[in-house]
């Protein structure tokens, strides 16, 4: 069984070491400093996870023979760029990304790419994106939720998502701890974190494009959601019920489809660190096999794990077929790999 992993970490050690510099200055993002040391490698687990993620050639390729992927689709790891200035964001997002196309270019066969975008500039995002967003092997956008608070569907941002719908690039929408303005009762128990909070934050961010009409705008604009949907499926009736009532009452603005219709049509979504099979189902049901790609989020999750999940999930093989390649394949335009 062909395998591509769609959702596949990695950092340069540039941005490592301004993530250090970020974290001894004055102001650090709550968020940011929750995950503190262990973002820059400094626990023995940390360590293992940290060089991982530094590498971008043999002992990654070799891991993905040893697990049985095929391709690794790369993506600058959360919060990459966007706690940073403008400036330095601008820089090392171009860093990242030459460093990503000179990897795939060794592996021409194994790994395709993300590009990162620094949001704080959303004229320089703009012009990374015509700069390398159809360099060989670069698939798509990777945003790591909240930039310094604020999200896609603000205004400023409308040349980003504008750029990457004309050259059909789809935004893998992946998550980091929630924003500034929410943070604080997250910050007790752990709650900040993948668990519960990455989630509520990327959902929240999901959301926020939906209701706000940008889909409207952008009607070819494709979304890219890790960890089945981060919630929304399993919401998606309750979701369209509330809204009509709101609409109703003169609450919200009435947009030209239901929020369902924005989340079927410009969403899919992945299966990064959920080895859950109602979960898997439910996905399944609400929004149809082509929409759900597989993803493992190494070097994050066990990537033994998720394949021995989805190989023993109690699904058809030309379903498992759909989830481990058709659909990445078709999605991010792998069809040259196949
Ligand atoms: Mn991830």
């Amino acid at each position: 069984m062909l395998r591509i992993a769609v959702e596949e970490a990695f950092v340069t050690q540039g941005i490592v070491e301004e993530w250090a510099r970020t974290l001894s200055g004055a102001e650090v993002e709550p968020g940011f400093r929750a995950m503190g040391a262990s973002i820059l490698g400094g626990s023995p687990g940390a360590k293992a996870v940290h060089e991982r993620l530094l590498d971008l050639g043999e002992g990654r390729i070799r891991h993905m023979d040893e697990t049985g992927i095929a391709v690794q689709l790369l993506s600058l790891t959360a919060p990459g760029i966007q706690v940073f200035e403008a400036v330095a964001a601008d820089r090392l997002a171009r860093e990242s990304n030459d460093l990503l196309i000179d990897a795939i270019a060794r592996h021409p066969e194994r790994l395709a790419g993300l590009a990162a975008i620094a949001p704080q500039d959303p004229e320089g995002a703009v012009r990374e994106l015509k700069r390398i967003g159809h360099a060989p092997g670069i698939k798509g956008v990777i945003v790591n939720s909240h930039t310094k608070g604020a999200y896609l569907d603000q205004p400023q941002f409308a040349p980003v998502l504008e750029a990457c719908e004309a050259l059909g690039l789809p935004i893998y929408l992946h998550p980091r701890e929630p924003s500034p303005q929410m943070i604080e009762p997250f910050l007790d128990y752990g709650l900040y974190f993948a668990g519960w909070g990455f989630a509520v934050e990327c959902g929240l961010h999901a959301m926020r494009l939906i209701m706000s009409g940008a889909f409207e705008r952008y009607p070819r604009l494709k979304i890219v959601l890790g960890h089945m949907g981060e919630g929304i499926p399993y919401w998606l009736q309750r979701i369209d019920n509330r809204y009509l009532l709101q609409v109703k009452l003169g609450a919200v603005r009435k947009l030209e489809k239901l929020p369902s219709d924005y989340f079927q049509e410009n969403f899919v979504i992945t299966t990064s660190g959920v080895c859950f099979q109602p979960a898997l189902r439910l996905a399944i049901d609400v929004l149809g096999i082509e929409k759900v790609l597989f993803a493992a989020d190494y070097p994050y999750e066990s990537v033994e794990e998720a394949v021995a999940f989805l190989d023993g999930a109690d699904i058809k093989e030309t379903e498992r077929e759909a989830i481990y390649w058709r659909n990445a394949a078709r999605i991010f335009d792998l069809g040259e790999r196949m």
